[in-house]
């Protein structure tokens, strides 16, 4: 098993072209044709992590928070992100950063905090809008069943807990085969007519070029005839994430088994304005950017982290702010990830850092 194996695997569940732009996920240092000896799973990539590294025989780290995140002009070890890159590369140690791809999938860093707090009902908080298209692929009638099989598989025609699909027109085609033409049906110079179907899926805009390229594999004409469209329907990749607890209950018994299950000591909350919880609105990590949504979507809570003084006044006595701290709201992404590979690779190790990373002490 090779880098690039691994990073197959981690851009299947948090493809890449999800990460927010300033984001730099990724394989940061190392090269993807490395063979694998072992993994180990961290939070933060920094110098003590890497020591791990060696000592565990691990020469693949897996982060979530991506150690190079502005560029850097120098490295020459005058600060940790620069002695955390020359140790890894001393020691021939690959470090892979998911980060914001994470985030923004509804089974990443927030599902796996629903998951902790026990939510149904999830949605993401914050959806993107810019992430689908309509693909429509003329085909001849009876080619159409393979046709749709090839784009289902190639993960077209996916919305939301529903997959294959698809809305299917039959009609007639026309079109004359020139000269140089090597037509599957019809003569050189006549214009022929077809039946065929128009078969029209929704696609996530980064599977656009595999899935055109097994389309073309598979399709019977010479040429293709298909179509792309933009779509202005949000996707359900963005955000935060939104869902509801099976019963509402008590907001001081929430917050007793908030602090608990997401192993906090300290929650630093707005004014207490509601009596029950049901609907819970959360984001790992620095989520202060989508308080209005929540507050939007009626949330009883919002879970997040780094919030500053002058925001915590915007809760308005509207919803009930939570700040369980960024490192604490991250904190299970690691078992997220470990389960994962665990599940998907057996033929070597899989170690879970028990260095603390969290550079914030509380007394
Ligand atoms: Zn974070």
């Amino acid at each position: 098993m090779k880098v690039k194996d691994v990073i197959k695997y981690l851009d299947s569940i948090a493809p890449p072209q999800f990460q927010e732009a300033y984001d730099n996920s990724g394989l940061i240092v190392g090269q993807s044709s490395k063979e694998v000896e072992g993994v180990l799973v961290c939070l933060d990539c920094i110098e003590e992590v890497v020591q791990e590294a060696i000592d565990l025989k691990c020469n693949l780290i897996v982060a979530h928070h991506p150690i190079i995140f502005s560029g850097l002009k120098k490295i020459n070890g005058s600060n940790y992100i620069e002695r955390t890159i020359i140790k890894a590369i001393k020691n021939d140690i690959n470090i892979f950063a998911i980060h914001t791809n994470l985030d923004n999938v509804l089974n990443g860093v927030n599902g796996k905090i629903a998951d902790k707090i026990g939510l149904v009902n999830r949605h993401v908080l914050n959806p993107k809008k810019d992430l689908l298209l309509k693909l429509a692929v003329f085909s001849p009638k009876a080619s159409a069943e393979k046709i749709r099989e090839v784009l289902f598989n190639s993960g077209a025609g996916q919305i939301s807990d529903y997959s294959n699909c698809s809305f299917n027109v039959l009609g007639k085609g026309t079109f004359k085969p020139g000269e140089n033409a090597n037509p599957f049906v019809g003569k050189i110079g006549k214009t022929h007519h077809e039946d065929e179907v128009k078969i029209e899926v929704i696609l996530s805009k980064h599977l656009l070029n595999s899935t055109m390229e097994q389309v073309r594999i598979h399709h019977p004409y010479e040429e293709v005839a298909y179509d792309i469209l933009p779509l202005e329907n949000t996707s359900n990749v963005g955000s935060g994430l939104i869902g509801e607890l099976e019963s509402e209950i008590d907001v001081n018994e929430f917050l007793a088994q908030l602090k608990q299950k997401m192993n906090v000591k300290v929650i630093r909350h707005t004014a207490i304005c509601k009596n029950k919880i049901k609907k819970v609105a959360l984001c790992g990590g620095s989520g202060s950017f989508l308080l209005s949504s929540a507050k939007n979507l009626n949330a009883d809570i919002f879970i997040t982290a780094d919030f500053k003084y002058h925001e915590f006044f915007d809760a308005e006595n509207q919803i009930i702010i939570a700040d369980i701290g960024h490192f604490e709201s991250e904190q299970y992404t690691i078992d997220l990830i470990s389960d994962g590979l665990k599940e998907n690779f057996s033929n070597f190790a899989i170690r879970l850092t028990g260095v603390n990373t969290n550079p914030i002490n509380y007394l």
